[in-house]
């Protein structure tokens, strides 16, 4: 069952174009990230959804309904945005009470339903405190639940966790996760931090500059970004740039690049580059090995020589960068996450690194 679906909708202000022929299906229950770039569309794409804004074309529907003329409040929508635009001269409770009185529900089951969302969000015995009593992240939990406890068909979620600190903001992160599976609400959140992306959706919507680039499972979009930029949008990704020598039937796709053959899988089998083409092979920093000593790599498909021109401890990880003569001595970043590989290689030293043609 469809919950959402947006269909081939474009945003002009003025000649700029914000979101290009955007189109996609989410299901019901589901938790979508629209993830991109500042500027990419997100926040209009969003608006649209939630009926501020009116497509220049394309079509919008919820629940299998064309949205075009329904306005924002009949929409059965719950929002929670970086202001949170909480009433700061009311007490919790008040605040998650507030949608309840709007919509004139029985006042007489108000308390209770405004109790187990504030218990929801593990505020329980919290409602009577102020706005300013609480803690930036409580404050977020209140802007969580006065979203949701309306029983809305929808929740869109436009950055809320962007001015958080990373500790606060990786804790949220999966309270949004526990809170949707529980209530098994539809999500659409918008982010552009790419940890967010992966860590709480099913589904990500990969956006740069009003275009929608892949729409996949975080593991796919991961592990099979469909074009450079979503491939370098995500996670630590080296480009090595050649000529397209063959490409197979099964998505096979082999570059050279002076005497170096490259050899991998097409990012987007439906679009494969010919014989000629530019292209460029894209291997993740964590996917290459580095040897002091060639014969250590020889199961791996691909293995270039290199000189370690700088490391970079990051505490889980060590990056490793290496000038390799091959590819005219261009820069190739290593992940290191073996502690005791740690400090093998230093700067100046002689190492080869390597790499399987499945991964790249
Ligand atoms: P994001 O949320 O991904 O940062 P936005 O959807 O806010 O991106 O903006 C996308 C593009 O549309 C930007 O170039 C922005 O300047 C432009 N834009 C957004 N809203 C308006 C508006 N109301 N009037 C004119 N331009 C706008
Ligand atoms: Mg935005």
């Amino acid at each position: 069952e469809i919950a959402v679906t947006v269909r081939n909708v474009g945003m002009d202000f003025d000649g700029v174009h914000a979101v290009k022929n955007a189109s996609f299906d989410l299901p019901k229950g589901r938790f979508l990230t629209i993830l991109g770039p500042s500027g990419s569309g997100k926040t209009t794409l969003l608006r649209m959804i939630a009926g501020f804004q009116t497509p220049s074309s394309g079509e919008i529907f919820i629940n299998g309904e064309a949205v075009s003329a329904v306005p924002p409040h009949k929409r059965s929508i719950g929002m929670v945005f970086q202001r949170l635009a909480l009433f700061p001269h009311m007490t919790a409770a008040e605040n998650v009470a507030f949608p309840l009185k709007m919509r004139r529900r029985d006042a007489r089951t108000i308390p209770d339903r405004v109790e187990r969302y504030l218990a929801l969000v593990r505020l329980g015995g919290y409602g009577g405190r102020r706005i300013h009593e609480l803690s930036g992240g409580q404050q977020q939990r209140v802007a969580i639940a006065r979203a949701l406890v309306f029983e809305p068909d929808l929740l869109l979620l436009d950055e809320p966790l962007a001015a958080l600190d990373r500790k606060l903001r990786e804790e949220m992160q999966l309270e949004f996760r526990r809170i949707q599976r529980e209530l098994g609400v539809t999500t659409i959140n918008v982010t552009h931090d790419q940890r967010e992306a992966l860590v709480v959706s099913d589904d990500i919507v990969v956006m740069d500059q009003g275009e929608i680039q892949q729409k996949a499972r975080p593991i796919h979009t991961y592990r099979q970004p469909r074009n450079a930029f979503v491939a370098n949008f995500i996670g630590v990704t080296n480009f090595i740039a050649g000529t397209v020598r063959a490409v197979s039937e099964m998505g096979d796709v082999s570059i050279f690049r002076g005497d170096l053959m490259l050899a991998g899988k097409l990012g987007d089998p439906a679009n494969p580059p010919a014989e000629g083409d530019k292209a460029s092979g894209a291997i993740r920093a964590e996917q290459i090995r580095l040897a002091g000593d060639a014969a250590q790599l020889l199961t791996l498909d691909c293995v270039l020589a290199g000189t370690v021109t700088d490391t970079i401890f990051e505490g889980e990880r060590m990056v490793y960068e290496v000038a390799c003569a091959a590819i005219g001595d261009e820069v190739i970043r290593v992940f290191d996450h073996d502690p005791a590989a740690h400090t093998q290689f230093d700067i100046g030293e002689s190492v080869f690194l390597g790499w399987n043609a499945r991964d790249m």
